[in-house]
């Protein structure tokens, strides 16, 4: 019953537009995660939305989160976002 979504917390003072650097700003409120290039520029699978199974499936990003342990690599955005907010990441 619970909300999975419990990010969004109220009390935003400026709601108008949507730049993608609020965007940001408020992705990284709740939680100080921080995305960065791949320091070896090597390709990882988006641990979101890459299926390995499928054929044609994978999907790569030369994006990982630093502050992970895992070091997962998520697109940059939606997939970033999906990882760090919701418990069933996966697509
Ligand atoms: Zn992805
Ligand atoms: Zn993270």
């Amino acid at each position: 019953m619970a909300p999975v979504e419990d990010f969004r917390q109220g009390g935003g003072a400026s709601t108008r537009g949507r730049t993608s650097t609020s965007d940001n700003q408020q992705r990284l409120n709740g939680m100080l995660h921080v995305i960065i290039p791949h320091p070896e520029k090597k390709l990882k699978d988006c641990i979101v939305c890459s299926k390995r199974n499928v054929p044609g499936g994978r999907k790569e990003t030369t994006y990982i989160c630093e502050t992970c342990d895992r070091k997962p690599g998520p697109h940059m955005g939606t997939c970033f976002k999906q990882y760090h907010t919701l418990k069933n990441f996966k697509l």
